[in-house]
């Protein structure tokens, strides 16, 4: 097999070929058709999540074909196509995962992070962790589900059911989340960088009822806000945004520190919370949907040998949308 593998933090991905390697028990061997890019993988690249594996291969939105099952493995047909997560495992017997919130699994592990990802043409998945994705749609399109789709769907559901909706950071997760709220028929408001004229006109084309910069308010109180952009002073921005009684949700697994900010603004019983991971149930109902739901994700493509490239444009903003490795 071959990967773009990640040798330690802050230095670029290397290509590197290695024996194929054999699923152990309850495990499945994918080949690997496409695998996204998301902005956690900047955050592992950079060192900027505790206790990453090294060396390690990223990339956690996988859609590949199973080539070799391991023994023990139900349910699941060599030539499937089939969805890797970031949840790659969870312990089942912690208060968590009893409590069905194996999204906070004291001993779980990560796709990508803690265990080796998708940057490759082949992976090793815990077949327990792999959802069944058939034949519709195309390889590239799905992979930016497998996470911007499934944490946009979890961050939604946090963020109840009110009707006006703010998004924060209009990237990967935020122009599908948009069109899984307009198919909800909710009034989407959308917050990029100040000034970015050209990633407002795309939220625009996805049916946004507004869009601006995030220094500026929406024409009306939003019922809730969900950042997926990294800086901390979204924060504060979006309570200002949000009427009394509404939620702020932050999505990302990573943000700069939060600035202080005078209580009035959280006052009135605004909520600030935040969406980790993801479970399989969450998955299962949201991968359910997605066939109703006439998403347009719009992707960049790039063979694997270019993940740093990608890696570079995901964080100079150099693309709309999602970008997708393949190998
Ligand atoms: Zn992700
Ligand atoms: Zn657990």
């Amino acid at each position: 097999m071959h990967a773009m593998v990640l040798n330690k933090p802050r230095t670029p991905l290397q290509w590197t070929e290695s024996p194929d390697r054999r699923p152990g028990p309850g495990q499945i061997r994918v080949k690997v058709l496409a695998c996204g890019v998301c902005r956690t993988d900047l955050h592992v690249l950079d060192g900027e999540l505790p206790h990453p594996n090294s060396p390690i291969i990223p990339g956690h939105e996988i859609v590949g074909r199973i080539d070799a099952l391991g023994e023990g493995v139900a349910g699941m047909a060599l030539g499937q196509r089939v969805g890797i997560p970031w949840l790659g495992h969870t312990c089942g017997v912690c208060p968590y995962c009893r409590a069905q919130r194996e999204n906070l699994c004291d001993a779980p592990l990560f796709t990508g992070y803690t265990r080796d990802g998708g940057f490759a043409n082949a992976t090793i998945a815990d077949a327990r962790f792999a959802f069944p994705l058939g034949e519709t749609g195309e390889d590239a399109s799905l992979a930016p589900l497998l996470c911007a789709g499934l944490i946009g769907w979890r961050s939604l559901k946090i963020a109840g059911d009110g009707k006006k909706l703010g998004l924060y950071g209009f990237g990967a997760a935020g122009h599908i989340v948009a069109q899984i709220a307009r198919w909800q028929r909710r009034e989407v408001y959308a917050f990029t960088r100040p000034g970015d004229a050209k990633g407002q006109d795309f939220a625009r084309s996805l049916g946004v009822v507004w869009a601006g910069g995030s220094d500026e308010a929406p024409p009306q109180p939003l019922d809730a806000a969900i950042i997926y952009a990294t800086a901390g002073e979204l924060v504060p921005a979006a309570l200002r945004a949000i009427r009394k009684g509404g939620r702020v949700v932050c999505a990302g697994i990573h943000m700069s520190d939060i600035p202080s900010f005078p209580y009035e603004i959280l006052w009135e019983e605004r909520q600030i919370l935040s969406v980790a991971n993801l479970t399989r149930a969450d998955g299962v109902e949201f991968l359910g949907l997605v066939p109703q739901m006439g998403l347009v994700v719009k992707t960049t493509t790039y063979p694997l040998q270019q993940a740093n490239q990608a890696l570079a444009d995901l964080r100079a903003g150099r693309f709309e949308g999602a970008a997708v490795l393949l190998p």
